[in-house]
């Protein structure tokens, strides 16, 4: 602890919440993890998600994707699965095409083993987002924001805060600790939905954003900072400036999501993501890409066992 309900990233904070599998343990003890895809030619950013959540331990890993990237993802993905969603509404504009075929999202909820949820990279910002987003948390499920599915709450983001708060309440009565949210804001998209709290120190500002939004907030940047609507927060520097590089963020969100599968509580899930990123990147200077990263998790997971 280095200040009051402060700490330095590190597995003191978090190792003893991950389990590593038991002897006779299946893939479905270890959660399944599902990350929504942007059409076809945003959905590499998925991709690299995806990615990061199977080499975070995950059991499963399912891509829900608009009929239009089935294809792309099914070249590009062995072990993920693919689900195809059609577009809610029917579609109409730009989603005319995705309205056609797939199941709904809310056929995909049904499934109760899915249980931790990633929606933002390459996702397209708009309706859609919002409304998987509030079928996600209103079916009590953990959901992890990143990139466009926070900036598609821009214009409103109280709208955004009172269906994780209701998610919160659905949670307690699941009472497994379902229902944390995660949001993974860089600092653009952190002023995009607490534009108030522009004057705080960094710190604070987290802070008052957990609690603001009722969700753990992970403050992207050269000293990512996370913080839970409890109070606590952590301070994070094992990362690498190579890392500010395409798809980075994208693959963070996707280890924090293939952790909660886990059933790594929020808090701790978000933490330990962030320092096994870091850790990843440290094996890499120049040329670091971001497809690197997930390749590296399981050196950085033996250094932990
Ligand atoms: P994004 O902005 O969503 O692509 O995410 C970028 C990722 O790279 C985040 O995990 C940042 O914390 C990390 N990152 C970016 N710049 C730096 C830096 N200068 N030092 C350490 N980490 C960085
Ligand atoms: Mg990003």
């Amino acid at each position: 602890e280095i200040g009051s309900g402060l700490w330095e990233n590190g597995p003191g904070v978090w190792l003893e919440t991950w389990k590593p599998p038991s002897v006779s343990g299946h893939k479905y003890g270890r959660g399944h993890a599902v990350v929504f895809s942007g059409g076809a030619t945003t959905s590499g950013a998925a991709r690299l998600s995806a990615m990061a959540a199977l080499r975070s331990g995950a059991g499963l890993v399912t891509m829900a994707s608009p009929p239009s990237a089935i294809l792309v993802n099914a070249c590009h993905l062995t072990a993920v699965m693919l689900k195809s969603i059609r577009a809610p509404n029917g579609g109409g504009g730009e989603d005319r095409e995705e309205s056609e075929g797939g199941c709904g999202v809310d056929a995909l909820l049904k499934d109760e083993r899915l249980n931790a949820f990633l929606l933002g990279p390459g996702f397209g910002v708009g309706e859609r987002a919002r409304t998987y987003v509030h079928a996600i948390l209103d079916a009590g499920r953990q959901l992890v924001l990143d990139a466009d599915g926070l900036t598609s709450f821009a214009e409103d983001p109280e709208d955004l805060f009172t269906v994780i708060r209701q998610g919160h309440v659905l949670s307690e009565r699941v009472g497994e600790g379902e229902g944390d949210t995660v949001l993974t804001p860089h600092d653009g998209e952190f002023s995009r939905l607490f534009p108030r709290l522009a004057d705080l120190p960094k710190l604070q500002r987290v802070r008052e954003a957990a609690l603001l939004s009722g969700a753990v907030v992970v403050l992207k940047g050269a000293d990512t900072v996370i913080a839970a609507p409890d109070g606590r927060a952590v301070i994070n520097s094992n990362g690498s400036p190579w890392l500010a590089t395409a798809g980075t963020g994208d693959v963070l969100a996707g280890i924090i999501c293939g952790l909660l599968a886990q059933r790594v509580p929020a808090f701790e899930a978000a933490c330990m993501a962030v320092w096994l990123h870091g850790a990843a990147a440290s094996s890499f200077g120049p040329g670091l890409i971001a497809e690197d990263l997930a390749g590296e998790l399981p050196a950085v997971f033996r250094q932990l066992l």
